[in-house]
């Protein structure tokens, strides 16, 4: 439905905002893109709009390649973070106004804006001015406005940014039904990568102009394929450790880990980077040697679970370790030997990065 080929986006000065991307979004897929500040995200979704012109590449809607279209003619809907309203016109006005632009008569604009309000719960708002809205109100306006044109695609630019932690819950949930209702091939740009997990059919993760991976929601958090997805995704980030193999094993900070598959036949000596999250690891009060040593540090309350950091043992500056362990099993006084034992089919083996 949308093809990205060979895509290169240069901003005078050098910067590659794009750098040489593919990528291919199903017809009613949601596709969320993800990555650090300045990774290309919105640059990329600019030029899916055509508010940007590539430097090199096609872009593809709908089988045609609109590379050359204006935005207008592109049939896609854009909604921004800061809704981009019209404080001047009130709901109504400001829901039916792509349709004026596309001159769509009179009738049919009012019956669909009324439509439109209605489905998003905003009837009874018709006649107010954005400025007379809450966050929320105007985050569903400007969804309308979208929604309104029937647009080929979706594309939203952090529109949950500017909303506090707890309506931002409800309206991704609100916003997951109704793109899963219309079926609208959806492009989402995030930095949040818990937002990213829990809206997408797929997440591409980018970096650098460039897809680090694009993979389902469970494939990006529990196979990560380089160290960058791996540390970018994740509630709490995943641990990861330089160690190397020997004799089937792998020495990491003190501790002898058995090797995920793979990683098992590495030849000795080999450097490795170790990967596995706080919630895969337990924590023991005995001696193990599978198990990495510490001594327990900082511990923080998340509710349900508390996330134990453990110092190295000696003091040194060997890495922190950070376990998940179930709130009921108690908080561990700072000061306490302690070894992160990783539940081995769940840990990561990364060389070179990869
Ligand atoms: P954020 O999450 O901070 O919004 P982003 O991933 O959306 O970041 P972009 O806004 O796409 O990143 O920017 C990608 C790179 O291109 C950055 O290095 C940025 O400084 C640069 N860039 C973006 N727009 C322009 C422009 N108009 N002129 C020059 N450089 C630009």
């Amino acid at each position: 439905m949308i093809s990205l080929r060979g895509l290169v986006k240069e901003f005078p000065g050098g910067v590659r905002a794009i750098d040489d991307l593919d990528l291919e979004i199903a017809d009613g897929e949601f596709l969320a893109l993800l990555g650090p500040s300045g990774c290309g995200k919105t640059t990329l979704l600019r030029t899916i709009a055509g508010l940007e012109t590539p430097t090199a590449g096609r872009v593809g809607i709908g089988g045609r390649d609109v590379t050359a279209l204006p935005p207008g003619r592109r049939d896609v809907a854009m909604v921004f973070q800061d809704y981009a309203l019209f404080p001047h016109m009130d709901v109504a006005a400001n829901i039916a106004y792509p349709l004026r632009v596309k001159r769509v008569g009179r009738a049919e604009r009012r019956a669909r804006a009324a439509a439109t309000a209605d489905r998003l719960d905003l009837s009874g708002l018709l006649d107010r001015r954005p400025a007379q809205l809450s966050g929320g109100q105007q985050q569903r306006v400007a969804l309308a406005r979208a929604i309104a044109c029937r647009p080929r695609a979706f594309l939203f630019d952090e529109p949950l940014s500017n909303l506090d932690a707890r309506l931002r819950l409800t309206a991704r949930t609100f916003l997951k039904r109704l793109q899963r209702e219309l079926g609208v091939t959806t492009v989402f740009v995030t930095h949040d990568q818990g937002e990213a997990l829990a809206l997408a059919d797929r997440v591409a993760v980018m970096s650098g102009g460039r897809l680090a991976q694009v993979g389902t929601p469970a494939e990006v958090f529990q196979r990560p394929l380089t160290t960058f997805v791996a540390a970018f995704i994740g509630a709490t980030p995943m641990n990861l450790l330089p160690g190397r193999a020997e004799g089937g094993a792998l020495l990491v900070a003190g501790a002898r880990l058995t090797p995920p598959g793979p990683a098992r036949d590495l030849p000795d000596g080999t450097p490795v980077t170790y990967g596995v999250r706080p919630e895969y690891a337990d924590l023991s009060y005995e001696p193990r040697e599978d198990g990495l040593p510490g001594r327990v540090g900082v511990v923080e309350n998340m509710g349900t679970a508390l996330l134990v950091t453990l110092e190295p043992a000696g003091g040194g500056d060997g890495p922190l370790v950070q376990v998940v362990v179930p709130e009921e099993d108690g908080e561990p006084a700072p000061g306490t030997p302690a070894w992160a034992v990783p539940r081995a089919s769940r840990a990561l083996v990364y060389r070179d990065g990869r």
